[in-house]
């Protein structure tokens, strides 16, 4: 369709899951994809492959999106190899669920550090080509646990609240220079992340989904092509639930 034509894409966490759709939808419409992975080299390799179909650059970065340096390094990497860089989806996350009371401190610091600040890494060094652009758009992977919580997720929860805040605080402070920031809130989508569930678990969260499924990587990146394609220059500092009707 090429409602992103002309469009640079960044995706953390693009070799699995959600991101592997988000790399395929962009690029099937028309963007050009730079993407990361963590460890999932083969699998990075193969969605460059099978991405790469309708002539858009695509590439796979290894990049530690927890690490700043590394973020630092990517932002520049990816901006002397591509012509702009207008989308910037901040989607890599983990979970390690536990108890409070069984939760250890590695346990909160990793998911905090992968989810959170991972964001601040990435957004940070990815403003100064956006403000000299005086456009952007920048999508932060939230999730309706973030919203409304849930036992035994406090540290993934937490991450993901303050995603939330963190992308209306952007929205205000960048709104004026052409840069709009929104976070998308998933609920229960089909990747390796919700594999982790019991098939009895699945079945009692599609009982409480109004739309009675789980969602799929493309529901996801529909939202994702419209927050960052010029069918939303008048959407910024928004939560976008994409959640079959779950967060109601
Ligand atoms: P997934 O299948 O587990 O994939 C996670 C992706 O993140 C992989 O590409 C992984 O790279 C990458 N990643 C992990 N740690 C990283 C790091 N330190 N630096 C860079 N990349 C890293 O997860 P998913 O289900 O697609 O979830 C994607 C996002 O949506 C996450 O933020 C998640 O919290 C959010 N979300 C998911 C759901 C759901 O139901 N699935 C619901 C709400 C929100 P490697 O392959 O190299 O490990």
């Amino acid at each position: 369709m090429g409602l992103l034509t002309g469009k640079t894409a960044l995706i953390t966490g693009g070799s699995r899951g959600i991101g592997e759709a988000l790399v395929k939808a962009m690029a099937a419409e028309g963007a050009d994809v730079a993407f990361t992975y963590h460890s999932s080299e083969e699998s990075a390799m193969r969605v460059v492959k099978e991405a790469s179909v309708g002539g858009q650059k695509i590439k796979a970065y290894k990049s530690d999106a927890a690490d700043y340096a590394q973020a630092e390094q990517l932002i520049k990497d990816v901006t002397s190899e591509f012509d702009s860089l207008d989308i910037l989806i901040n989607n890599a996350g983990i979970t390690k669920d536990n108890l409070m009371l069984r939760m250890g401190e590695d346990q909160w610091d990793q998911v905090i550090e992968v989810n959170l600040k991972s964001v601040f890494n990435l957004t940070k060094h990815a403003m100064r080509p956006m403000l000299k652009q005086r456009s952007g758009s920048i999508i932060n992977m939230s999730s309706v646990v973030g919203v409304f919580g849930n036992a035994g997720q406090a540290n993934y929860a937490a991450s993901k609240a303050g995603i939330i805040g963190f992308s209306k605080s952007i929205a205000k402070e960048v709104g004026s220079r052409g840069i709009r920031c929104n976070a998308v809130a998933p609920g229960f989508i089909e990747t390796d992340m919700t594999h982790a569930l019991t098939e009895e678990q699945q079945k009692a969260y599609v009982n409480s989904i109004p739309l009675k499924r789980l969602g799929s990587g493309k529901d996801i990146a529909d939202a994702c092509i419209f927050l960052g394609s010029d069918m939303s220059t008048y959407v910024t500092g928004q939560v976008l639930s994409v959640c079959g009707g779950l967060n109601t």
